[in-house]
């Protein structure tokens, strides 16, 4: 079974990190790849350029056995929607189980993402539970209860086409708040892997107020 966790990674950081790798192992998932998006859909632009996102992502996860760097959305003109990403994935792994992982803030507003119905025709969804989580009402409640599975071999069981929730470590961490922090000249130490924060030190990123937002 295959992984894929998309995102701004504006910077990657431990919350991403230990979660991911909490589902890892909670769903014996082979190697889950981290794709950074080029062009965000759902959310203002992110203030790093993509390559740069990338590099803290490769810094990230170089010593973590199974989880990999993939710019696979930066070779791809307009918006990085994550139907046509997972359209790539299926591709490469015609018959292998996928999950496509989320916090659960963006599962909120998944029923906006672009043929939401279709990406789960390709993948699994295997929704992070965050601190802030609150079970959802309306069209997504309604989507839960056809789709959802308390039952992790189902997601080996069938290609597509479930929805995991997965509890993880509660980790208030968010990049919005690392780039504030920094950019009032407070320090990102713990809250992102030593290599990231070398890259982030030695770059300045986020040292400027303007680029935080
Ligand atoms: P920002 O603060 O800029 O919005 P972020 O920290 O939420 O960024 P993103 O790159 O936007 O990071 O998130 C990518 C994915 O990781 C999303 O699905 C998000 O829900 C999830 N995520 C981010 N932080 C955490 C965390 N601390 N715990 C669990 N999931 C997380």
């Amino acid at each position: 079974m295959i992984g894929v966790f998309g995102g701004t990674f504006d910077p990657v950081h431990n919350g991403h990190l230990r979660t991911a790798l909490d589902v890892q192992e909670a769903l014996g998932i082979r190697r889950i790849h981290f794709v950074p998006l080029k062009e965000a859909v759902h959310r203002d632009q992110p203030g790093t350029p993509a390559e740069l996102r990338c590099a803290l992502v490769q810094a990230a996860v170089a010593d973590q056995p199974g989880f990999i760097m993939d710019n696979r959305e930066l070779h791809r003109e307009g918006p990085s929607w994550s139907y046509y990403t997972l359209e790539s994935f299926r591709r490469e792994y015609p018959d292998e189980p996928l999950c496509f992982l989320m916090g659960s803030d963006a599962f909120n507003g998944y029923l906006q993402w672009h043929r939401p119905l279709e990406i789960l025709e390709l993948a699994h969804l295997v929704v992070m539970q965050r601190p802030d989580a609150s079970r959802p009402g309306g069209d997504l409640a309604a989507l839960l209860d056809e789709r959802q599975t308390l039952e992790a071999g189902d997601l080996h069981a069938l290609p597509a086409g479930r929805i995991f929730l997965q509890p993880v470590t509660q980790l208030e961490i968010s990049a919005s708040d690392i780039r504030q922090r920094i950019a009032v000249g407070r320090s990102a130490r713990f809250l992102v892997p030593e290599p990231v924060l070398g890259i982030i030190q030695q770059l300045r990123l986020y040292d400027c107020l303007l680029y935080t937002s």
